[in-house]
């Protein structure tokens, strides 16, 4: 029995103030892009009006599920910054509390057995296709009487367990983002199954609308903020709601998530789970900055550039837009890179460290590090661009064509010869900007030749290339290992 709340004005308002919301995801797979933006938005909501978020893993289907994606999901929210209230709910832990109210439903007359096999069932979804109808269950064992439910039980028949929708019921919701929605119980796809085949004297699996609306129930769940393809399965949902007389959420369906081509954002697309994006380089904060965007239109006057905790108080439904959001890879990267030219250089070499030492590079000092990633920093826009050019600081580089072009230059050699010469006599752990510059200019004076000529041959003796950061600084990096003189007498 529902306890109903006494109308008291205050209690009222007290309840009804008590935000509950909640991130359901299905363990078959790693977070996808468009769960982890449901769980901001949750997140984001529950911030806001100083409710509870809480997590609850749908586990059912027992053979894709999977310890390792339970794993990554919490790992991947984690990194987020996505926080969750209270211990997750396991729901294939409640299976019992699903078959109690399954059978409650059945001795209230909401449900019953169909006996209906799968080959009839294909046969009557044949002849609907052939009359162009869509397929939809005829209902054809709703009413069956006790004979008829024995003469199946006895050919050994197993039954699936349906709750019935009229076709004449109109459901309704006012959606927090979609508005007004109505849906007619004819379009529904008639009586839904609600648990799996089982032998006739027992339950079967409880399925998903079932489960669902148990668990929100029993985690007083105020809100209901998932993705725009379960429009239906509200519509369902809330007819077993009215029939087990549970109180109805409110809900709020998000749009979806595009490609480029204005499909659903899939596998196809590369990279959909939040572990690829992080392994790719993109940082937790622009991550959560750009799936913010996609569907939350910002406040006038707000840059679109956030930490997620400063705007949960100006989130609201009320600026999720009703169409579909399109992925736009140029944003996210344009936001990445903000936020790698905003990280100090001590996070920045944080952050980089891990992948160095992945390659077998080490740090000579702190301060050498973060004048490494001072110098490549500004160029990067993933975390892994710091790999890439980080990686002549540390290993003899490749001569590309312009390098080679630039060393066959028969001043060149005289140059570097030159500049070996000077560089002998000082000490490379202190080699400073001004000495640089002193070797520069007096290896201009003495070969008679441009001060760009010089510069050029150095970068190109050093980083086998003409392009790169600022020379000077890149250098001074380089002489520590005395790596410069060594790479500079290859050349001479
Ligand atoms: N397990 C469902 C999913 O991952 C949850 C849907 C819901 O939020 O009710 O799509």
């Amino acid at each position: 029995m529902r306890v109903r709340i006494p109308s008291v004005p205050y209690l009222n308002r007290i309840i009804a103030l008590t935000v509950r919301v909640r991130l359901a995801p299905s363990p078959t797979g790693t977070l996808h892009l468009g769960t982890a933006r449901t769980a901001l938005f949750n997140w984001l909501f529950a911030k806001k009006e100083g409710g509870t978020f809480l997590l609850r893993i749908e586990d059912t289907d027992i053979e894709r599920s999977k310890e390792e994606y339970i794993k990554n999901i919490y790992d991947g929210l984690q990194w987020l910054g996505i926080n969750w209230n209270e211990t997750p709910i396991i729901q294939s832990k409640r299976i019992n509390e699903h078959k109690t109210i399954i059978k409650s439903l059945i001795s209230k007359g909401f449900a019953y057995r169909c006996y209906a096999s799968e080959s009839e069932l294909n046969e009557m979804r044949e002849e609907q296709k052939s009359k162009g109808l869509a397929p939809k269950y005829d209902n054809r064992h709703r009413n069956l009487t006790p004979e008829q439910e024995s003469e199946f039980i006895n050919a050994g028949r197993e039954p699936v367990i349906r709750f019935k929708i009229s076709d004449q019921k109109i459901i309704s919701w006012n959606d927090l983002i979609r508005g007004k929605m109505t849906w007619s119980g004819k379009d529904l796809g008639g009586d839904m199954v609600i648990a799996r085949r089982a032998p006739a004297n027992s339950i079967g699996d409880p399925l998903y609308n079932l489960v669902v609306v148990a668990d929100d129930s029993a985690m007083k769940i105020s809100h209901v903020i998932r993705g725009e393809d379960h429009i239906a399965n509200t519509a369902k949902q809330i007819l077993l709601y009215e029939a087990l007389d549970l109180n109805i959420p409110v809900f709020a369906h998000t749009p979806l998530i595009l490609n480029s081509e204005g499909k659903k954002l899939s596998k196809r697309d590369g990279v959909t789970s939040i572990s690829e994006f992080k392994k790719m380089g993109y940082t937790s904060e622009a991550m959560a900055n750009y799936m913010t965007l996609l569907g939350w239109s910002v406040p006038e006057g707000i840059n679109e550039r956030f930490k997620i905790s400063e705007i949960s108080e100006i989130f609201s439904f009320k600026k999720v837009n009703k169409a579909s959001a399109k992925f736009d890879w140029d944003k996210l990267n344009w936001l990445n890179s903000q936020v790698i030219h905003e990280m100090s250089a001590e996070t920045l070499l944080k952050n980089l460290d891990p992948l160095f030492k992945e390659n077998g590079w080490y740090l000579p000092s702190q301060e050498w590090g973060e004048n490494l990633v001072d110098l490549i920093g500004p160029s990067m826009v993933l975390i892994n661009d710091g790999v890439n050019q980080a990686k002549p600081f540390f290993e003899e580089p490749e001569l590309s064509n312009d390098g080679k072009k630039q060393l066959e230059i028969k001043e060149s050699k005289e140059i570097l010869k030159f500049i070996l010469d000077k560089l002998e006599t000082l000490e490379a752990a202190a080699f400073s900007k001004e000495e640089a510059l002193d070797v520069i200019n007096q290896a201009t004076k003495n070969c008679k030749v441009k001060k760009g000529l010089v510069m050029k041959s150095i970068r190109a003796a050093l980083f086998g290339t003409l392009n790169g950061p600022d020379l000077i600084q890149s250098w001074i990096l380089l002489s520590r290992f005395s790596k410069d003189r060594i790479r500079i007498s290859r050349f001479i």
